[in-house]
């Protein structure tokens, strides 16, 4: 592969191998545009177009990097985007003199990061969470029913998953309020009304739909990876207390609705294509339309750091991958649609916390300080059972390739106090 003009860390998540998509506008003022971001830089895909270097016959005329959101262009198919994909890196070569000796265009058309704002990237109309990871699955299961009733009788057969809120997903950097509830402890007879006191991350993948199916039609698994535009992180924020006392009998609610953060670059599978590899092996027999002929997981390294208030510096609680989930995307999407539901351009099915065997793999506070009975020791001395008010979570993912990464950058939000709940 050849390197950029521009830049690049061998440590940079935005090689050009990479180029995920994003929405930003410049500090400096403009609207939101589409970019792709390259090393320390973001490339302003609107303006690129418009020069007519790009010259995608599909494209023409139409302006799909001129828009707040990539949905038009998501709504295209594999084909386009691998087509601008391919363009982009020719474009981006530091053999190829095209774009590179073009100085006018290049200071129009490149943004240091630091000089724009991200926004969130996709209008996401439908947003479903999954619980394809066993390791998560069955931690969970042993702390709320033990561990012979630890994995549910359905969990090895399908992949098991909720349909989630849409509105209050936000973009990374976006401060999260520790919300209010009604939570049931076990000394009191009755529930109390409250701050969450058990608040708590997820440490989970996205995947954002391209082209997605019609009311009544499926989509077969080995078809399914055709309609992953591609995928983000994503923290789903938990109030455990409040999901412990709501969830029964039909599953999460307000204790995981007020707020869910996704990351601002979608990196497409074209780009993970490397790193493919087989996730576990299947425990049972899976059914047909559940069994998937080629690999369905890819090698990527997922870590957590929690910085506090009174932390100088970061400390990472977590590390887990990518390939420890059960149930594939592939299986995940064929699963959603086979009675007939319609997957639409823009929505993200997450797959749920990726927890792996080990215990510094394990990708939510419930599961690592095992409910709060074993706090972990931070940097500073302090202690967390849970989330913080001042408290800053991070979660990043990269792939390591030989001498570069296929990076998805970072999401991270700030834990701001509940209001007073004299003013509700
Ligand atoms: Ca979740």
């Amino acid at each position: 592969m050849n390197h950029s003009f521009i830049e690049v860390k061998t440590d940079s998540h935005f090689p050009i191998q990479n180029l995920p998509y994003g929405v930003f506008r410049p500090k400096n003022g403009g609207t939101p545009r589409v970019g792709v971001a390259i090393g320390d830089y973001v490339l302003d895909l609107s303006i690129i177009d418009a020069s007519g270097l790009l010259n995608i016959p599909e494209l023409q005329g139409k302006e799909v990097f001129k828009q707040s959101t990539l949905n038009e262009f998501m709504s295209m198919n594999r084909k386009v985007w691998s087509s601008v994909r391919t363009r982009l890196q020719t474009l981006l070569r530091s053999d190829e003199p095209i774009l590179r000796d073009q100085f006018v265009l290049r200071d129009q058309a490149f943004y240091q990061q630091k000089d724009v704002e991200m926004l969130l990237p996709v209008e996401i109309g439908d947003y479903t969470d999954f619980y394809a990871s066993k390791e998560h699955a069955m931690n969970v299961g042993m702390m709320f029913r033990g561990k012979e009733n630890a994995l549910m009788p359905n969990w090895l057969n399908l992949p098991v998953g909720y349909h989630g809120r849409a509105s209050s997903i936000v973009i990374s950097g976006t401060d999260i309020r520790r919300p209010l509830g009604q939570m049931k402890t076990p000394e009191s007879e009755t529930p109390i009304f409250g701050p969450c006191l058990r608040f708590d991350f997820e440490l989970e993948m996205g995947c954002l739909i391209g082209p997605g199916n019609k009311l009544g039609t499926s989509i077969p698994v080995d078809e399914a990876e055709d309609h992953i535009f591609g995928l983000v992180l994503v923290n789903d924020w938990s109030a455990r207390d409040i999901q412990a006392w709501e969830y029964q009998p039909l599953g999460p609610f307000l204790g995981k609705n007020f707020a869910t953060s996704i990351s601002p670059w979608v990196v497409s599978i074209e780009a993970l294509e490397p790193f493919r590899v087989n996730g576990p092996t299947p425990e049972v027999e899976q059914l047909p339309y559940l069994q998937q002929s080629r690999k369905g997981s890819f090698d990527i390294e997922l870590a957590v750091n929690l910085r506090g208030e009174n932390m100088e510096y970061p400390q990472r609680i977590c590390q887990s991958n990518f390939r420890h989930l059960y149930w594939s995307m592939a299986q995940q999407i064929a699963h959603h649609t086979v009675g007939g539901c319609n997957l639409r351009t823009g929505d993200l099915l997450a797959s749920g916390t990726i927890s792996g065997s080990t215990p510094e793999s394990r990708g939510s506070l419930l599961e690592l300080t095992w409910g709060g009975l074993e706090p972990i020791l931070m940097n500073n001395g302090e202690q967390r059972k849970w989330l913080e008010d001042g408290d800053e979570l991070t979660l990043t993912a990269w792939c390591q390739g030989n001498g570069y990464r296929i990076g998805f950058g970072e999401v991270t939000g700030c834990i701001l106090p509940a209001l007073e709940f004299s003013k509700i």
